[in-house]
């Protein structure tokens, strides 16, 4: 086989999951001087952007900024984009295997971790991760239910998606009203009648994973009040040794804040939330419905870790917080690739910078990778996956330079056009996303919104004229 990555014979590259993982990759690939690469972008859902649209909240605009570069990258000759496809059920590795010398994935993380305790799975317990999607109108979770008639809510876990889900549940509806949330969901905020929002971290206050912005947000909230308790927020001596470490100084701002919430008089606005700390769920108690009525909670000291870091000791001391609602935020997990490697305890795809790598045979598999959530499991912020990502093109292109990529029957672009719409007729190209795009928008700016989104799938093909 002659190398290809000239003019008249591509790198044909496989992408499979639109989020900003694959579009860095994309970036990347096709900004390449001295090899041609022709990358398509299966996507599952019509729309692109992953959690750009379906995990950043809706009250962050700024960050979905960066759909505007992704925009750029679709709109370049080497790429095209897939929507509607499902790689597994449209569209198989093997098929794909068939017509690209490389494929990656850039499927994220898809479902939530568990927190393994008693009454997790009682009604009104919900992942954090399910609430996020909701309330961001993705297709598959538009139709979930949240009681929001509940007054008091416990969200566990104090990481940036726990402080999402807490600040939209004490936002007001006039702050909610002026951002992209979905419309079902804006209706149920404004019918909500919880009053308290707990935070419930595990560990102390340097140990929280929020950011200092992240935390900050909480103490401009127009509809609610927010306060930490003081007790919990003595820094031990394994907490005052993180401070001389090198992200010390980041974390005494945050301790600041925290401290300062301690301080602060209630103002009388309708809602309060509270961050606590040192503190996990050991149950969730049921009323006679079997929904949650309470939620017990262990109060915890830091000990060492065995392999460096503190962990949550606890202490035997108990306590009851009468919570109607919980939201589990105790993080993403990966779910498996059929036809890859996957390991179970990490929730990722094994892998060597990018190439994924069998760990029972020791061999890489060829023509496979990874980037993004799926590959480093789910942390860091959305631009944490451009570095990710160019990693995983650098073994890419390492790899096409060893001449170690797969040998497709079919490269020619027409061949996977032609499996992609004879597999799914329905496919949306990007053009007809872009249509979806200036509808969403306009409808949008007719409420002073930056845009109303469609959350069902028929209703997108239905405004293409493809239903
Ligand atoms: P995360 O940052 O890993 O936070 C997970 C939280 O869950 C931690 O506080 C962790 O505590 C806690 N936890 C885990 N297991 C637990 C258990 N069994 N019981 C109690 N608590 C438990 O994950 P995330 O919040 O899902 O966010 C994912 C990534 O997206 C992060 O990198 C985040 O920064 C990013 N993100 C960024 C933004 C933003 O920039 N605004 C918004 C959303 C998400 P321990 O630390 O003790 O394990």
């Amino acid at each position: 086989m002659t190398r290809p990555g000239t003019p008249s014979d591509p790198l044909r590259v496989a992408i499979v999951g639109a989020g900003p993982a694959g579009f860095f990759l994309a970036e990347r690939l096709l900004g390449q001087s001295d090899v041609t690469v022709e990358a398509d972008l299966y996507e599952r859902l019509p729309t692109p952007y992953g959690l750009v649209r379906f995990g950043v909240a809706p009250d962050h605009e700024k960050i979905k900024n960066v759909t505007r570069s992704f925009d750029k990258v679709a709109a370049r000759p080497g790429l095209r984009f897939f929507g509607n496809v499902d790689v597994g059920r449209h569209v198989t590795l093997d098929d794909l295997k068939h017509h690209y010398h490389q494929v990656c994935f850039c499927t994220g993380a898809q479902t939530d971790r568990r927190m393994g305790i008693p009454g997790e799975d009682l009604a009104r317990s919900h992942p954090a991760t399910e609430f996020v999607a909701w309330y961001n109108g993705h297709p598959d979770y538009r139709d979930l239910h949240f009681d929001l008639s509940v007054e008091r809510v416990a969200v566990v876990g104090v990481g940036n998606v726990a402080v999402d889900v807490a600040r939209i549940l004490s936002r007001s509806v006039e702050e909610m009203a002026t951002t992209d949330v979905a419309d079902y969901a804006l209706e149920a905020l404004r019918a909500s009648r919880v009053k308290e929002v707990y935070l419930l971290g595990r560990r102390g206050p340097a140990q929280a994973a929020f950011t200092t912005p992240e935390a900050k947000e909480l103490g401009e909230l127009e509809g609610a009040d927010v306060r930490t308790v003081e007790s919990e927020l003595a820094l031990d001596p394994l907490s005052l040794a993180v401070l001389d470490a090198e992200d010390g100084p980041a974390i005494r701002r945050k301790i600041k804040v925290l401290q300062e919430y301690a301080h602060r008089p209630r103002t009388g606005k309708p809602r309060l939330l509270t961050l606590r700390f040192l503190v996990s769920p050991t149950e969730l108690v049921a009323d006679e419905h079997g929904g949650v009525r309470a939620m017990r909670l262990v109060r915890n000291r830091l000990a060492a870790a065995k392999g460096g870091g503190t962990r949550a000791e606890p202490t035997g001391e108990f306590e009851e917080l009468p919570v109607g609602l919980v939201f589990r935020s105790v993080g993403y997990r990966g779910v498996a690739i059929p036809g890859l490697p996957f390991d179970e305890k990490a929730g990722t795809v094994p892998h060597e910078r990018g190439r994924v790598r069998d760990p029972v045979a020791g061999q890489p598999v060829t023509g496979a990778y990874v980037a993004g959530w799926i590959k480093r499991g789910p942390s860091g912020v959305v631009g944490t996956n451009k570095p990710d990502a160019a990693e995983t093109a650098e073994t890419m292109l390492a790899d096409l330079a060893a001449g170690a990529v797969l040998e497709p029957a079919e490269p020619a672009v027409a061949a996977a056009e032609a499996l992609v719409r004879r597999a799914q007729p329905a496919v949306i190209p990007f053009g007809d996303w872009r249509k979806l795009d200036r509808l969403e928008t306009e409808r949008g700016k007719a409420l002073g919104r930056p845009r109303l989104k469609f959350t069902k799938v028929e209703e997108m093909l239905a405004q293409l004229g493809r239903s």
